[in-house]
């Protein structure tokens, strides 16, 4: 890192805020905190400030870690946010972030949308990543000031970008925890170890990069549509509500992703063609 002053204030002290804190004084940053509820920021070791100004008014980046952008108004509300750069971490929907960003414009400051991309224990670690978006030029006089947290990924002008990333990103994931959870109940319910079919699980994950690959490809054009597929695909769907009503694990969620193969077979449309709309 070149000579430039390393300080950063961090408001929300959250599981991933703390780690944000804990990583930047790691990296021998000089940290200012401030949390709604102020206990969080006793025993970090950083500087603590009395109000959420005070903090604001101590470093040039003001990096936020908060459950959603509302309480980024909440607290910058009546701040003034003059050579300020507000770097908001928080999860919201694309369209909040840009009404966020121009909030954070109407006062003043420079504003940077972010999605972090890891667990708050992984930060700084090799897997770690946020995605960033925003002005191109405010990302680049930050960049250095960011990459202590994790590796970054920057895409673009539209400081919504970041949300359509990191929200695709959970709805990739959200599914793929709860189905693992739905295959686990079905073993332990059918009388069967999970412990035994966990590496069953795991090996089915080697073969979902290329599988990503291949339904890209058929994404751009339209999506697999091929009646005997969708046929196959439905019937495999049903025997999966089947099998979970009958060890009686719950079926929402299976008859949910049933219901889009017998649609796609009613309508010779491919999944992703429903999705899509
Ligand atoms: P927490 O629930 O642990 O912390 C939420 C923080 O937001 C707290 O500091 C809380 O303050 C503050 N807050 C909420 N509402 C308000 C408000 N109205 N006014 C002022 N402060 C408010 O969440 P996390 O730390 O886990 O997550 C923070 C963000 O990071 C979220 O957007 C989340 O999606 C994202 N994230 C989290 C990950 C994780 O694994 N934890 C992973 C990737 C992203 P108070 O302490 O006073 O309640």
């Amino acid at each position: 890192m070149t000579n430039r002053t390393k300080a950063v204030t961090v408001i929300g002290l959250g599981s991933m805020g703390r780690q944000i804190a804990r990583t930047y004084l790691a990296a021998e940053f000089e940290v200012t905190v401030w949390n709604r509820t102020q206990g969080k920021a006793d025993d970090l070791g950083a500087q603590r400030a009395e109000t959420a100004a005070e903090a604001v008014a101590s470093a040039e980046l003001v990096v936020l870690s908060l459950t959603h952008y509302d309480a980024m108004d909440a607290i910058l509300g009546s701040i003034d946010l003059t050579g300020r750069v507000v770097v908001n971490l928080s999860s919201d929907s694309p369209q909040r972030t840009r009404e966020g960003a121009a909030f954070v414009r109407a006062r003043g400051g420079e504003f940077l949308a972010g999605g972090v991309m890891a667990q708050p224990e992984e930060l700084a670690g090799p897997s770690a990543y946020i995605f960033y978006s925003g002005p191109p030029a405010v990302f680049e006089a930050q960049r250095e000031l960011l990459r202590p947290l994790a590796a970054t990924e920057y895409l673009g002008a539209d400081e919504g970008a970041a949300q359509v990333y990191y929200q695709a990103m959970l709805a990739l994931f959200l599914p793929l925890l709860l189905g693992y959870e739905q295959a686990l109940a079905i073993i332990d319910r059918s009388g069967s170890e999970i412990a035994r079919f966990l590496p069953y699980a795991q090996r089915s994950l080697g073969s979902v990069g290329d599988l990503y690959a291949a339904w890209a490809g058929m994404a751009e054009e339209g999506g697999p549509a091929d009646p005997a597929y969708l046929r196959m695909m439905a019937a495999g769907a049903r025997h999966v509500v089947e099998t979970s009503a009958a060890v009686g694990v719950d079926t929402v969620l299976a008859a949910s992703v049933s219901s889009y193969w017998e649609r796609a077979v009613g309508t010779s449309a491919s999944t992703f063609q429903l999705l899509h709309g």
